[in-house]
């Protein structure tokens, strides 16, 4: 539970908290300014003996934790953590396909429920934005497809669990999938979910288990750094291109593997060639991604609106 907070039993509400993830650090900090220096939006000050990280500037880029030499520059904790799969109350359970999934590839939402529904239970469709109150049951589960969906349910809603939807197709025995021989992949795991370890286990295992080879980038699954998309809006569109194409350049891979739209989209502009998780599990050729930083987040911001 948050600090502060009542404990909510009724409907779950919204609590008003960050709906993002920001970084601290902690008392190991040892002064030397590195991540201050590296932090591409100056949330990082000194105050007096120590580095402070201004939560409201933070995005949540991860850059400060991998440059850290002592791992002072953390998570903040207030977080809650998901649910495992065998707590989930099946009659209670929604899967969350996410905006932008069903903006750009709106025939995907579907089969991945029709994948829940044959082989998980009948799990009920829940397309309501994240940002949006979710008028659900206390005890309710989501089901998330989307990094940011499933850090929003965490922060923002309580009375609400959460687990993504890669865990719980990993989980499944015996699932048929296809068989992706010959393809060598790099992987980009997503932002929202890089304080969740069990989701870069469970994507690298059904890669595995398509015949995918991976070949790991430097900062990876934990210590994953933000695509660059995060940067929209917080410093001028040329930086935001250049944070999007570092990113891209460490992988050593030019096939990338991203469990989120807007790094598709990301990788995409920089030259990368990104497969969408959702399109490997049903064999699907992906969708082109020519849009602009700005066509996208305009038409993610429309649809936003009115879901
Ligand atoms: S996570 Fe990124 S934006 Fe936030 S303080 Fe660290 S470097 Fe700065
Ligand atoms: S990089 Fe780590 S040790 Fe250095 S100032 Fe930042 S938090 Fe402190």
């Amino acid at each position: 539970m948050v600090d502060g907070q009542k404990n909510i039993s009724a409907d779950a509400v919204k609590i008003g908290i960050e709906d993002k993830f920001h970084y601290v650090i902690s008392d190991s900090c040892v002064m030397c300014g590195t991540c201050s220096d590296e932090c591409p939006v100056n949330a990082i000050t000194q105050e007096g003996s120590k580095y402070h990280i201004n939560p409201k500037t933070c995005i949540d880029c991860g850059t400060c934790s991998v440059v850290c030499p002592v791992g002072a520059a953390h998570r903040s904790p207030y977080i809650r953590d998901s649910i495992s799969i065998q707590d989930i109350d099946r009659n209670k359970c929604y899967f969350n396909p996410g905006c932008a999934l069903s903006l750009y590839k709106p025939e995907v939402p579907q089969l991945m429920l029709q994948l829940l529904h044959k082989n998980f239970g009948d799990i009920k469709l829940h397309n309501v934005c994240c940002r949006h109150n979710p008028k659900l049951e206390a005890g309710a589960t989501i089901i998330n497809n989307c990094a940011g969906c499933d850090r929003r349910f965490r922060s923002l809603y309580q009375g609400i669990n959460t687990i993504s939807y890669w865990e719980i197709i990993d989980g499944i025995a015996d699932l048929k999938l296809p068989n992706h021989t010959g393809l060598t992949v790099s992987i980009h795991d997503s932002c929202g979910y890089r304080h969740k370890p069990q989701v870069h286990r469970a994507v690298r295992n059904l890669l595995k288990k398509m015949h995918i080879e991976i070949v790991e980038a430097e900062f990876s699954g934990t210590e994953s750094v933000c695509c660059g998309d995060n940067f929209y809006g917080a410093v001028p569109n040329e930086q935001v291109e250049k944070r999007i194409q570092m990113r891209a350049d460490q992988f050593p891979c030019q096939d990338v593997v991203v469990y989120c739209i807007g790094c598709a989209r990301a990788m995409t502009a920089s030259g990368k060639t990104p497969h969408y998780l959702p399109d490997l599990l049903f064999d699907r050729i992906a969708e082109p991604m020519p849009d602009t930083l700005d066509e996208y987040h305009s038409k993610l911001g429309d649809y936003i609106e009115i879901h």
